[in-house]
């Protein structure tokens, strides 16, 4: 079951019905694989573009099992199945990612201390298991952050501890955490690696990465970093998914620091937001790289034929912008589908393509999308 090939024409699982799903479901059908889903709700962003649907929720054993026996092989966009919910899955059909990575992923302490023995860098961090853990962060030094160990994403479940005094003053923190040190960073970077079910591993160009409130904002493609750097990134993303025997794809960021140095500072071993501009820069996007990898099939050297910048279009105010954006030219949008623009929300993104090597400095990077 762990070496088995999965030609076109067979059928990949996806757990979860984001736009993660329906961009990974565009990518298989292209390769002529039919997809089936696990949907917590439908109509959703992959429910819409997939050829059917078992709705239910991610750790419910009937849902699992009904969904397991449509398909042939099993990936997720969501990040949050239980254990319990993985081996059962795991005993029916091949889950690649394997349910292991997952299980690390899902935990920031598992993460760390996994990456930790890989041998990469981290910011340094501490477990934060209730509040008699508290007093002894003042070793990290300050200013320092605070995270939930599971369910993060998109900055939530932070806070950030500016001083002792601001240490001291918190209360009703929802344990467990992890505290790390506030890393000054000079950018932050991501690299999207691949491994294929034969060992063969491939990297996108290390990319940069700029959040607002906590949200990925802006990626540009390649990042604008001395060329070692940019190797030394890809070849930290790589020497984790070789280390940990990953099938698929995996988003490595990073923090490049003030001291040159690079720091890991999370995995999310599947599609992700940092790799959205392969879709229109790339022969060979994220997520067919992704699709291939599951099933089997060869991968392709990830080469970017032109260089990219990738703005995210958040909740109403972006969702704004796009007649705007229709009439841009050089712009290629994709929308995921949701129906209510909540703020905070992502709504969809926006890939500016330029020549390879032509990347515009940061005034003309301003200009690129109608403004807000
Ligand atoms: P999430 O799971 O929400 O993406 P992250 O750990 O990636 O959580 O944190 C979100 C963002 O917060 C990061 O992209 C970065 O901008 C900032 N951040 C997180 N940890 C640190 C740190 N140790 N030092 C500096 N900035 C940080
Ligand atoms: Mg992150």
């Amino acid at each position: 079951m762990k070496t088995q090939v999965f030609a076109p024409g067979s059928t990949i699982g996806i757990i979860g019905g984001g736009q993660l799903g329906r961009m990974s479901a565009v990518a298989a059908s292209k390769l002529g694989f039919h997809v089936h889903l696990l949907s917590t709700e439908t109509p959703s962003p992959a429910t819409e573009v997939a050829a059917s649907v078992t709705v239910g929720a991610y750790d419910d054993p009937a849902a699992l099992e009904d969904f397991a026996s449509r398909c042939d092989v099993v990936t997720f966009e969501f990040e949050n199945i239980s254990a319990e919910g993985l081996a059962l899955l795991e005993k029916h059909r091949p889950v690649r990612p394997a349910g292991e990575i997952l299980r690390i992923s899902q935990d920031r302490i598992t993460e760390k201390t996994r990456l930790f023995e890989i041998g990469v860098n981290l910011a340094p961090w501490r477990a934060v298991n209730g509040p008699e853990d508290l007093a002894g962060l003042e070793t990290l030094g300050f200013p320092l952050i605070l995270k939930t160990t599971r369910f993060g994403y998109d900055g939530k479940g932070q806070f950030r501890v500016p001083d002792a005094e601001a240490l001291a003053a918190l209360k009703d923190l929802p344990y467990p955490l992890v505290a790390e040190k506030m890393i000054d960073f000079e950018r932050e970077l991501s690299v999207m690696v691949v491994r294929g079910l034969d060992g063969t591993v491939r990297c996108f160009d290390t990319v940069e990465n700029r959040h607002r409130n906590g949200i990925l904002d802006v990626t540009l493609a390649p990042a604008r970093v001395m060329p070692d750097l940019a190797l030394q990134a890809q070849d930290m993303a790589a020497c984790i998914a070789e280390a940990l025997g990953l099938v698929g794809i995996m988003g490595v960021e990073m923090f490049h620091a003030a001291d040159g140095s690079l720091m890991v500072n999370e995995i999310a071993p599947r599609p992700h937001n940092s790799g959205h501009w392969t879709m229109d820069a790339c022969l060979v996007d994220q997520f067919e790289m992704h699709v291939r990898a599951v099933t089997g099939l060869p991968l392709p050297p990830a080469r970017r034929h032109s260089d990219a910048v990738m703005h995210n279009l958040i909740g109403p105010e972006d969702m704004a912008r796009v007649p705007a954006i229709l009439a841009t030219d050089g712009a290629s949008l994709h929308l995921y589908g949701k129906a209510e623009a909540r703020p905070g929300r992502k709504m969809g993104h926006v890939n500016t393509i330029f020549p390879h090597g032509a990347l515009p400095g940061e005034l003309a990077l301003e200009g690129l999308l109608p403004p807000r």
